[in-house]
């Protein structure tokens, strides 16, 4: 599985990912899960969100599928992403299914493996549209009218690739269909490295956003304009990225301007503006907040030192997620035989999971990084730790599914 799904949106010369929603590449993606799903007798089907299901029911099961156990991740990446981000998670859920049938266990309960739509929000600026979606976090009007860096809202996208959408909007049969969600990710992180363990499971997401910062002044000419004169949003910018990560470490948190548009973006021109995004988590919302709080109460003071102005706003903001003891316990009980007392860690990434703890049970388990590098082509993980993960995940399946 993984050998077929290398190829398929890799940039030549960055070595990384570009597998972005409703784009070609994520055509070929959801063509790969539907034929490995064909290829075990599996069904699919596309929920209203673009979120793919397959299925492995029980012998002589009929009607909706309900309380299932659910696992699977998401396949689109970030900009130059890494291989493992999202598609392990879904690989190994394929891969638990096929140790499971070796075992001849037959499920007593319905087996799903999900594929989430636009999980990184690459192309349209939002984070877990799909799972957001299902779950009502995130309104049609408002996923819909999303635009990409081309001006095409998602409404747009949907309709070139063919889907209708009028149908986007809340799962109703979400809770009922889903009895656990377990999605298996690669750590974005160090932390098993560090605990020389292959295999973790999650005790929490630190909650996390993007807030746009647009920083205005006024253009000119780069040659002849004197320094005293100009009002140049980019120094505004600047100072702006240094203090957030001066109050990121005051507040033991993260903060990180990894976007920019520059207006008339020229190499001879001061810009009239920058639209900059500040990615911040922290481990609770309280300081969340006044991490935030304080990066705009200093851009704002030294908009007018600069003489220039800012203007920042929330894009999304993400609420902590305190997974659940029930399955984490029930977890952990199902993969001590096998791999002893498991590591359970926080992150400050997130994930589908996530969301859709808002909803029905979920877990998470993560497979050792073993330079804890992600959202980058140098993302690894080993291919014996992989193997892990996946019978973890099966182990765990077991405990949830078996006659
Ligand atoms: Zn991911």
């Amino acid at each position: 599985m993984w050998d077929s799904l290398l190829a398929v949106g890799r940039d030549p010369s960055s070595g990384g990912y570009r597998r972005f929603a409703w784009t070609p590449v994520d055509f070929m993606l959801r063509d790969w899960f539907t034929a490995e799903a064909q290829q075990r007798g599996m069904t699919v089907e596309e929920d209203r969100n673009g979120n793919l299901w397959a299925w492995w029911l029980p012998a002589g099961a009929t009607g909706d599928p309900r309380d299932a156990f659910v696992t699977g991740s998401h396949l689109d990446s970030v900009p130059d992403g890494g291989a493992f981000d999202g598609p392990l998670g879904i690989v190994s859920a394929f891969t638990a299914i096929d140790l499971l049938r070796a075992d001849r266990i037959e499920p007593r309960v319905p087996v799903a493996v999900v594929a989430f739509s636009d999980e990184e929000g690459a192309r349209f600026g939002v984070a877990c549209v799909g799972s957001q979606l299902s779950t009502g976090a995130l309104t049609p009007e408002r996923a819909l009218s999303l635009r990409d860096g081309d001006g095409a809202t998602l409404a747009e996208a949907l309709r070139t690739a063919g889907r209708n959408p009028e149908h986007v909007g809340a799962d109703p049969n979400l809770a009922r269909r889903v009895g656990v969600y377990v999605e298996l990710h690669v750590e974005q992180g160090r932390a098993l490295d560090l605990l020389d363990k292959p295999v973790a499971v999650a005790s929490a997401i630190w909650p996390h956003g993007r807030w746009r910062f647009t920083f205005c002044g006024a253009a000119n000419h780069a040659g002849t304009t004197r320094l005293a004169d100009r009002r140049d949003p980019m120094l505004t910018f600047a100072t702006a990225a240094h203090d957030a990560r001066r109050w990121a470490a005051a507040h033991d948190a993260v903060a990180t301007f990894g976007k920019l548009r520059v207006t008339p973006n020229g190499a001879n021109a001061i810009p009239s503006r920058i639209e900059a995004w500040l990615d911040a988590r922290a481990p609770d919302e309280e300081t969340l907040r006044a991490l935030v709080g304080v990066i705009t109460a200093d851009a704002e003071r030294s908009a007018a030192n600069d003489r220039t102005s800012v203007r920042a706003e929330a894009e999304s903001v993400s609420p902590a997620v305190l997974f659940p003891d029930e399955p984490r316990l029930r977890i952990q009980r199902a993969l001590a035989a096998d791999f002893g007392d498991v590591p359970v860690l926080p992150t400050a990434a997130g994930h589908d999971a996530g969301i859709l703890s808002t909803k029905v049970p979920t877990a998470m388990l993560f497979v050792r990084n073993p330079t804890g590098v992600s959202h980058s082509p140098d993302e690894h993980a080993e291919i014996t730790d992989c193997r892990l993960g996946a019978r973890a995940l099966a182990c765990v399946m077991a405990s949830w599914v078996a006659r």
